[in-house]
């Protein structure tokens, strides 16, 4: 109908400009996260006006925008990140692509951007990667790494709503993260005068503004000699999420059961695609105990201390799960036996999320492009 034609964005109206001037792919052993870019992006323009605008994917090209568009004053942007996987099969798979497009409707609620229809911004995604389909690298462990943004456009330095918006998807192959074969832990500085996020703001979303501000705390992390930030907040210093990652404790509780621990979603946490996947996938095999809750500093050092605590990892669309080798936490480093504990829970995550992305698993989760 005419109503939806401009209350939603509209897959079906799709305009699709080739590129006439296609680059040659990396080297897949050269690539850096976030450098390397497809041949097209993806373009969706909204007005209070006109309501959503047919959606372009067209030649990669910079943006031309009012220098008083509020994304860059007032950081009225939002993002997601995802992959597509060429599996085994030379298929293309996304992974659990709806679960991306629910937190990115969530985050623009909250940016007070407009709301879209996910399931048709879902396939504008979809077609862009098919379009690009030959930038979805092949070599082990690598992915096409996929950008959605919306971006509050409004000319105007008020305040205020913004009545002109856009959302973009740019794409770029991405290598892997860790060198073949090898899991390597990282070292973690936890310094409760550094806080992420906090009960009230906006921690659960996907917003630009997050993530800026962390990056002078992860340069302090690496001059103080670790790779990563453990986030801790409030007066009990609870541990949140690590850099960019949930964060995953498996150990032998107070009680003496073995338990699966991660932090709740309580306002602070992002609830990651990955995070939910391991839960699920947890819960599922219904071998050990699986709990969403708060933990303090003390209570895992206490743990630590008792030789209770097996692994910890950090989980996320990177890595899928990065094994935590150390914690730096006022003056003292503090071993974790991750490595040596195989990490088995680690790896069986990673396996059995791998086996899925790359379509050596058959499952609901990786749909085809
Ligand atoms: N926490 C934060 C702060 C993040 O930025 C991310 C990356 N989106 C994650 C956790 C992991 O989320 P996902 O599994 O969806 O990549």
């Amino acid at each position: 109908s005419s109503f939806c034609r401009i209350a939603c964005i509209c897959a079906a109206d799709l305009v699709i400009e080739r590129n006439t001037a296609c680059k040659p792919k990396p080297d897949p052993s050269t690539l850096v996260f976030g450098k390397q870019f497809s041949d097209h992006m993806l373009t969706i323009n909204w007005s209070e006006k006109g309501g959503w605008e047919a959606p372009q994917i067209k030649p990669f090209q910079n943006l031309s925008l009012h220098p008083a568009s509020s994304a860059l004053h007032y950081s009225i942007e939002l993002f997601e990140g995802m992959k597509a996987f060429r599996g085994v099969d030379n298929h293309v798979r996304l992974f659990r692509p709806m679960l991306n497009m629910e937190r990115m409707h969530r985050s623009a609620d909250r940016s007070c951007l407009p709301l879209f229809d996910k399931d048709e911004l879902l396939e504008c995604i979809r077609k862009l990667v098919e379009v690009d389909q030959e930038w979805v690298p092949s070599s082990q462990d690598t992915s096409l790494y996929i950008r959605p943004t919306f971006i509050g456009i409004e000319p105007s330095l008020g305040v205020s709503r913004a009545g002109h918006a856009m959302i973009f998807v740019i794409i770029g192959p991405v290598g892997p993260y860790f060198a073949t074969g090898s899991f390597n832990p990282v070292s973690l500085l936890a310094d409760p005068s550094f806080v992420r996020a906090w009960q009230g703001g906006v921690g659960a979303y996907k917003m630009g503004g997050n993530y800026g501000p962390t990056i002078a705390v992860q340069n302090e992390a690496v001059k103080r000699g670790c790779q990563q930030v453990l986030w801790l907040y409030g007066e009990q210093e609870e541990i949140t999420e690590v850099g960019t990652m949930n964060l995953f404790i498996y150990w032998t509780n107070d009680k003496g059961e073995r338990e699966l621990f991660t932090p709740p979603l309580d306002g602070m946490i992002l609830p990651g695609v990955t995070r939910q996947s391991l839960l699920d996938l947890a819960r599922t095999w219904g071998e050990f105990k699986v709990t969403e809750r708060t933990m303090s500093m003390k209570e895992l050092l206490g743990a630590l201390d008792a030789g209770r605590v097996l692994e910890v990892f950090g989980a996320g669309t990177a890595c899928v799960v990065c094994p935590v080798g150390s914690l730096l936490y006022r003056g003292k480093t503090y071993q974790i036996p991750t490595m040596q504990n195989g990490p088995d829970l680690a790896k069986r995550f990673h396996k059995e999320l791998t086996d899925i992305q790359y379509g050596r698993k058959p499952s609901e989760w990786a749909p085809l492009v």
